[in-house]
This record gives C-alpha cells, sequence and structure tokens, in this order.
C-alpha cells in the first residue's frame, strides 16, 4: 500500500518556518508597497532585498528550478505544499523568486538562450534584479493561437517583428519580453510560429498602454504592445524556427498547476476569514455560527476547498510518479477548470457572510472575486480546459454498436439466468 495523506517532518519543518515567515514578514508588505513586479521602487527594493535573502539562505530560493540555476529542483508535491503558504500574499513569490511569468522565461532561457544571452538576462532574472513579460496573446485573439497574425521576417542578418500584442503582463517592468511570431505561415497550424527573445529597449517595441483588470489597481500592468519594424539578430530566435508552441510548453513545463496550488492559499485564507466571522457577529439573538443556513455555507466551502486541494496534491503526485505530460493532461485540466469555481464558490460566501463589510474595499473579497474570474481566463479559458478533459477521458471509453447500453438489465438479467441455470 502506497497511499499515504502525511508530509515528512523534515519538510514539515520547512513549511512551518515558510508560513510564520510568509505571516509575520512578508503579508505585511502587501498593504505597504505597490507592485511586486516593479524592480526599479527603490521602497519596494529595501524592503524586498533581504526578505530574498533570507530566504535564499534557507535555501527555499526558486525551488522549482534546478540546482545549476540556483533552485532545489523541488518535484511538484514540494511545490505544491510550498505554493498554497505562499498563494496568501501577492508579495511571496518573489520573496521566493517563483513568480511567473519570470519562472517559466527563465526556464526557455537556460534551455535555449546563448551563453551571451544567459549572461544578459537569464542571471539577473534569477536575481529578481530585472523582470520579464510573455508576449503571446493578441488583441483579436487568444484562447486560439492559431489566429494569431504577429509575424517575423528574416531581413540580412535580423528577425523583424509586426504586429500587435495584448495583455503581455509586466511588460511595463520587463527588460526583455519573449514573444510568439508567425514565421513560416504555409506550415501546418502548430509550426507556423516561432519565439524571440527581445529586449524591451529595441527601437520598435512600443508599449501603446499597460491595461488594468477591474478597478481597483492604481497602475496597470498588462501591456498592450506594438511591434513596428522591431529589429533582434538571429540568435534571438528560441528554439527551432516554427517551434514557438514547443518553447511556450517549456514555460508552462513545471508551472502548469502553480496557479492552483497557490489559489488554494487564497481560498483557505478566506474560509479563515469566514470562520472567525461567524464566530463573532450576533445577529437574532445568537452566533452566525449556530444558523443553520451558515453551516451549509461553512460545509460546503470546506468540502469544495479540500476537495480541490486533493485533486492538485494528486495531480502534483502524478506529474512527479510519470514526468510525462501525456498521462497527466487530463488531471491538470480537470484541476484548471475546478480552480476558479471553487475560488469563486467560497469568496461569494465569504462576501455574503460579511455583509456590507464584505462588499467594502476594506476587505480583500471583492478584489478576490475579481481574481476568481481572472483564474479562468488567464490560463487558457474554463471551457477549453473541460474540452480537453472530456476528450481525453472519453479516449478510455468505447461506445457500443448494440441497440441497448452495454448495462441494459434486461440483458443482464438474461446473462445471469444463462449463468445460473439450473442452480436457481
Ligand atoms: C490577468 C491576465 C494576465 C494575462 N497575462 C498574459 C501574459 O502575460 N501573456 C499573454 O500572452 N497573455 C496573457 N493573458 C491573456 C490570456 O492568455 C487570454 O486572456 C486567454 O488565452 C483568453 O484569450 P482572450 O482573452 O482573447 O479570450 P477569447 O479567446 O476571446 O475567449 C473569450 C471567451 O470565449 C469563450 N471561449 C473561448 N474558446 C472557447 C472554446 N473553445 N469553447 C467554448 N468557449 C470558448 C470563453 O468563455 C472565453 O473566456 C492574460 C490574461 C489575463 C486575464
Amino acid at each position: 500500500m502506497s497511499w499515504d495523506f502525511e508530509t515528512e517532518p523534515e519538510f514539515q519543518k520547512q513549511l512551518d518556518w515558510i508560513e510564520q515567515f510568509v505571516r509575520e514578514e512578508v503579508e505585511p508588505l502587501d498593504y505597504v508597497l505597490g507592485n511586486p513586479y516593479d524592480v526599479r521602487d527603490p521602497k519596494r527594493n529595501v524592503l524586498v532585498r533581504p526578505l530574498q535573502a533570507e530566504v535564499k539562505k534557507r535555501k527555499l530560493w526558486a525551488c522549482h528550478l534546478e540546482p545549476e540555476l540556483g533552485g532545489q529542483g523541488y518535484g511538484q508535491l514540494k511545490l505544491a505544499l510550498m505554493n498554497e503558504i505562499l498563494g496568501r500574499s501577492r508579495f511571496a513569490p518573489i520573496v521566493f523568486g517563483c513568480q511567473a511569468p519570470d519562472s517559466g522565461n527563465a526556464e526557455i532561457l537556460a534551455k535555449y538562450g546563448t551563453p551571451e544571452q544567459k549572461k544578459r538576462f537569464l542571471q539577473p532574472l534569477l536575481d529578481n534584479e530585472i523582470v520579464s513579460a510573455f508576449s503571446m496573446t493578441e488583441p483579436h485573439g487568444g484562447a486560439d493561437p492559431k489566429v494569431f497574425t504577429t509575424h517575423a521576417e528574416m531581413h540580412g542578418d535580423n528577425w523583424v517583428i509586426n504586429g500587435e500584442k495584448w495583455f503581455s503582463s509586466n511588460a511595463n517592468f520587463a527588460s526583455f519580453l519573449i514573444v510568439i511570431a508567425v514565421t513560416d505561415p504555409d506550415a501546418p497550424p502548430y509550426q507556423r510560429q516561432s519565439a524571440f527573445l527581445v529586449p524591451s529597449d529595441t527601437p520598435g517595441v512600443n508599449l501603446v498602454r499597460s491595461v488594468k483588470v477591474g478597478v481597483g489597481e492604481t497602475e496597470g500592468t498588462h501591456g498592450y504592445v506594438r511591434y513596428q519594424d522591431a529589429q533582434v539578430p538571429k540568435d534571438h530566435l528560441l528554439g527551432q524556427r516554427g517551434g514557438g508552441f514547443e518553447v511556450a510548453q517549456t514555460r508552462l513545463g513545471g508551472g502548469r498547476i502553480h496557479h492552483a496550488m497557490r489559489t488554494i492559499g487564497q481560498v483557505r485564507r478566506a474560509f479563515d476569514m469566514i470562520c472567525e466571522r461567524v464566530l463573532s457577529r450576533t445577529t437574532q439573538g445568537s452566533l452566525l455560527a449556530d444558523k443553520q443556513m451558515v453551516q451549509e455555507k461553512i460545509a460546503d466551502s470546506w468540502i469544495e476547498l479540500e476537495s480541490f486541494r486533493l485533486l492538485v496534491l494528486r495531480t502534483a503526485w502524478r506529474i512527479d510518479k510519470y514526468k510525462d505530460y501525456r498521462k497527466v493532461r487530463k488531471d491538470i485540466s480537470a484541476v484548471k477548470a475546478l480552480m476558479p469555481k471553487v475560488f469563486h464558490e467560497v469568496i461569494s460566501r465569504a462576501i455574503q457572510l460579511h455583509g456590507s463589510l464584505g462588499v467594502s474595499d476594506e476587505m480583500p473579497f471583492v478584489e478576490q472575486l475579481l481574481e476568481s474570474f481572472v483564474m479562468g481566463i488567464a490560463d487558457g479559458p474554463t471551457e477549453v480546459h473541460k474540452v480537453t478533459l472530456a476528450r481525453q477521458i472519453l479516449r478510455d471509453y468505447k461506445g457500443t454498436t448494440d441497440l441497448f447500453p452495454s448495462r441494459h438489465v434486461p440483458k443482464l438479467r438474461e446473462a445471469a439466468e444463462k449463468k445460473y441455470a439450473g442452480r436457481i
């Protein structure tokens, strides 16, 4: 038997340290600093740099990366247990060196960059001296990469990029962007695009504007970027020509369920707040906690959170076990489809149970509610994950050519009567 739902004591000690450190040293940053990615903000650096040094000293920096890149090579299960703590704070991923999209972009540069590019961009990225952006989605379509039109053409020794990209997160802070552009329009759909390393100061990389999500943000961070004859040398092609999707997959590699891991942390924090509130607030002569409709909300939230957590941990375990994306595609799609739903449900109950306070800007719930929608879009729409999941599931089934289903009771009864003929 190998089912085990316990954490090794040694690793649990690490988690206990992370839990306390995040609660006491990192969460407070969320209330006094601006954007975690703004590496040019001196106030941010004064507070964040010493915490990053502490994390490095504890050997917890960039744990998703292999040791040769300064990480710990943690498998997904360990990362899941760690990330569910980091998910509680906006600044925690930056303090622990595992923030998206830099984590994936570093993996791309490590795999495909030249020694010169690694020196100029990878090392400073790994040290969080700079940040980066991933520039793939276009204004006229995100969920279907086959419609992208931004293109790159060879002129002499340079690639010249033209087109528009949309929602390139952190483009306003980034020192470079990884841009996906069509290089081979006549190739089969998934071999038409290539990936490029594009330094942000390249002439022709124009930030039209930085788009805000919702109404709470003070500044936008999602770049609407126009590439107008932006030229990069030919060695800035990352991977093979036409291999853009393969390169993008590298980026998604380990990070496929990190959002889900962090979402557990956010949902748990909201759940803790619900429990505290219902045990503190009295109405109509009794605590909220004593009312059955409130109890139902507590029970439903706990069930949804714990079953989601188990699905995430099991998926992480399967990723580590098989190390083969094809074997875990179904599990990953299920996690991604369930993530926004659980987030949305629990946050909605948190808002309801906190009443007027719940909808106010004095609690984090309204922002989190919006975040629950983001979770169902940013990593690919929920609908697409469900389609993938259903297709993967149905591969293991076969239809029947019979008029009635194979479990049709009259047929089964007839077979059973034949089997026991003469004995009953
Ligand atoms: C906060 C945030 C950060 C992001 N960061 C980045 C980034 O850094 N870099 C980057 O390149 N992109 C980024 N994106 C873009 C993201 O990848 C796209 O938003 C996503 O792929 C969906 O594309 P779209 O927004 O164009 O929606 P569309 O493709 O227009 O889809 C809109 C809706 O149509 C429905 N739909 C779509 N396809 C199907 C289908 N097959 N079946 C049924 N219904 C469907 C879904 O309801 C979907 O939400 C980010 C998005 C957000 C919200």
